[in-house]
């Protein structure tokens, strides 16, 4: 046995170690700790908060039903209870004549003997005098609240601890005063009024206050009308007329008149800016002024409720009569009237300010203004940058002129014994033409006619001279890069009228073959003649003194459609074919004293002139040499 009770204890022990766990999770739960204390402080408000509302002529009457809507919805995102809010409404206030009370006041008795609303609101002042005349009757011991009800309306000496006032204060002399101040010209104020008994009260009231005004402005009472002729009337005022919205509960015909339907018909039809002093009203039909705040009103009413229910005495919650609030306008209505904001009193509000075209589009405006910008800022990149090119376009070809100047002038040096021959022979002419006409003249009858035969051919000679020269300061000028309009074939002559000594003086045979077509081209005749020169020059060089075979180079021009060609061919080495590609750079060179610029230059001229210059060897032997530029149009 006793060796059987430790197995027993080893196998007890997680028992209840099991359950000792739950035990401790139980007790947290049920133990009220740290958490359990807040709930029990929440735990009060739990407790659901049975609220009586009670309107004066329906739930729908404006004002009434934006202070009722608006304390409802502040009193239900502000109360820490839930609420259970009932609402009944007493129609007998739309009449002049109201029947018995005793059956409606029944039928709340009925409703709240047993169950009596932890608070009564009473909205507007018929409710709020029904609620003091039958509190004792219906609800004796729930706290009231008396809201949005004229402080003259309130029957002060018949509340009790139990009620609680949250009035407001109407000052129709502050509205009128406004009114004549946004509006100077204003000569009448047409004041709209209901029938019923308490716009009644108000039409004597608001007559008393306007007395000291009269000697201003003209007071014009559409009260107790039908509102059919309010409206007739309405479209019909004078200039310098105002409307000003009082009441409009029930019309003079006993037609009651609900929301804010009424004053849309009558902005609708009116020829003079309606004013009103109640907020419920503003927002699209009246101009503004001061009014009276609903939120205002809701905010204190909401905040008296909250305080009663947590248990204060009513008679500790007492609030001061709520004025009118800082004057509002509509902007809207100020435009549509022709108002000036100059006008208003200086702690005016300006609401519904339709957003200036830059308001409204202020990103897509800047975003615009910034694309423009942008586009601004490359456009006048480009230009900088095109400016740029063009200075650099033209500075590269003055040095390119500077460039073929420099290469022409170290050509000259080939075309001095070209030049010297050329010279010599009309020279060595001269000469001998001076000689014999000195001669001739020495005699004692000279032939005259022999003589000017003779001055004749020195002439001749000394044009043929002075056209050397002159080919050859061609060729020497230094000029800058200039474009006109030649034809290719002059200039290839000349060119090989500067070079034909040399050929002459190294055996070459120099042919030239033009071709019949007209070859204008545009370019720079200097630079173009150069180019032809530099390629004849090659091809007489390519020929070996030594070389005892054919001695030939070969110029002929072509037209190749809208293209000009001047073909040089030569009976030289001709091109290696591992050279092809090289003989236009620059440096490239096989001559002893080559420098190898001439090619080079050739090829940067030809391309200025949007043409081109190819080598090539020939099936036969020597180099051909071809220059394609555009015809000019
Ligand atoms: P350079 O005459 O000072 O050498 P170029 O640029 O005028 O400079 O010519 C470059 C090279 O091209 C020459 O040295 C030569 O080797 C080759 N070349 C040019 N024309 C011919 C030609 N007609 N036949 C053979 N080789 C040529």
């Amino acid at each position: 046995m006793s060796g059987r009770m430790p197995m027993v204890s080893v196998r007890l022990w997680p028992m209840a170690a099991a359950w000792l766990g739950l035990g401790l999770v139980l007790a947290a739960c049920i133990l009220p700790g740290p958490a359990g204390a807040v709930e029990l402080g929440e735990a009060r408000y739990r407790e659901l908060k049975r609220v009586l509302v009670l309107h004066s002529f329906g739930r729908e009457f404006l004002p009434w039903s934006e202070f009722a809507r608006s304390i409802k919805a502040d009193l239900e995102t502000q109360s820490p209870w839930p609420l259970d809010i009932q609402e009944h409404t007493l129609l007998s206030a739309r009449f002049n004549n109201p029947g018995p009370e005793e059956p409606f006041v029944a039928y709340l008795r009925s409703l709240y003997e047993n169950r009596p609303p932890d608070i009564v609101i009473s909205i507007g002042a018929p409710a709020g005098k029904f609620a003091q005349k039958y509190r004792e009757q219906l609800f004796p011991n729930a706290p009231m609240v008396m809201t949005a009800v004229e402080q003259r309306l309130v029957d002060h000496a018949g509340l009790t601890d139990n009620d609680t006032v949250v009035s407001i204060r109407n000052d129709f002399q502050a509205s009128f005063r406004s009114i004549l101040q946004v509006l100077p010209d204003t000569n009448t104020i047409v004041v709209v009024l209901g029938a019923s008994p308490l716009e009644k009260f108000w039409l004597d009231e608001v007559k008393r206050n306007a007395k000291v005004l009269e000697s201003k402005v003209s007071f014009e009472w559409y009260a107790g009308l039908a509102f059919e002729e309010i409206l007739k009337r309405a479209s019909r005022l004078p200039p310098h007329s105002v409307l000003f919205w009082g009441l409009m509960s029930v019309d003079g015909t006993g037609v009651t008149h609900e929301g804010d339907t009424a004053l849309r018909r009558l902005r609708a039809v009116a020829n003079a800016p309606i004013f009103s002093y109640q907020d419920a009203f503003f927002g699209g039909e009246t101009v503004g002024g001061p009014m009276h705040s609903t939120a205002e009103t809701s905010r204190k009413t909401v905040s008296a409720v909250i305080r009663l229910l947590a248990g204060e005495k009513p008679v500790d919650v007492r609030t001061e009569p709520i004025p009118l609030a800082s004057p509002r306008y509509d902007w809207r209505e100020m435009q549509r009237w022709g108002i000036s904001a100059s006008n208003l009193p200086p702690d005016s509000e300006i609401l519904f300010r339709e957003p200036s075209v830059w308001e409204r589009y202020r990103w897509q405006m800047l975003m615009i203004t910034s694309v423009f910008l942008v586009q601004a800022g490359l456009i006048s990149g480009l230009l900088h940058e095109r400016r740029r090119r063009r200075v650099a376009e033209v500075e590269s070809r003055q040095r390119l002129a500077e460039l073929a100047h420099a290469n022409r002038y170290s050509a000259v040096g080939e075309l001095t014994t070209s030049i010297a021959h050329e010279l010599n022979q009309p020279l060595g002419a001269i000469l001998t033409n001076a000689e014999t006409a000195e001669l001739m003249l020495k005699a004692d009858f000279p032939d005259i006619g022999e003589v000017r035969q003779i001055l004749a051919d020195i002439r001749r000679d000394d044009h043929r001279a002075s056209e050397v020269i002159r080919r050859l300061r061609s060729v020497l000028k230094k000029t800058p890069f200039e474009i006109k309009g030649i034809e290719l074939n002059d200039t290839v002559r000349e060119a090989i009228d500067l070079v034909k000594a040399i050929a002459l003086g190294r055996r070459i045979t120099l042919t030239y073959l033009p071709t019949l077509a007209n070859l204008h081209v545009k370019g720079d005749p200097v630079q173009l003649q150069q180019v032809v020169l530099n390629v004849i020059i090659n091809a007489m060089d390519a020929i070996s003194d030594t070389d005892a075979g054919k001695r030939e180079v070969n110029v002929a021009s072509v037209r190749a459609g809208d293209h000009a060609e001047i073909r040089v061919t030569d009976t030289g080495a001709g091109i290696l074919a591992s050279d092809l590609a090289n003989v236009f750079n620059p440096f490239f060179t096989t001559k002893p004293q080559g420098m190898g610029m001439g090619l080079a230059i050739a090829r940067t001229i030809v391309e200025a002139h949007h043409g081109t210059i190819a080598a090539a060897s020939q099936a036969a032997g020597g180099a051909l040499f071809t220059i394609r530029l555009p015809i000019a149009r």
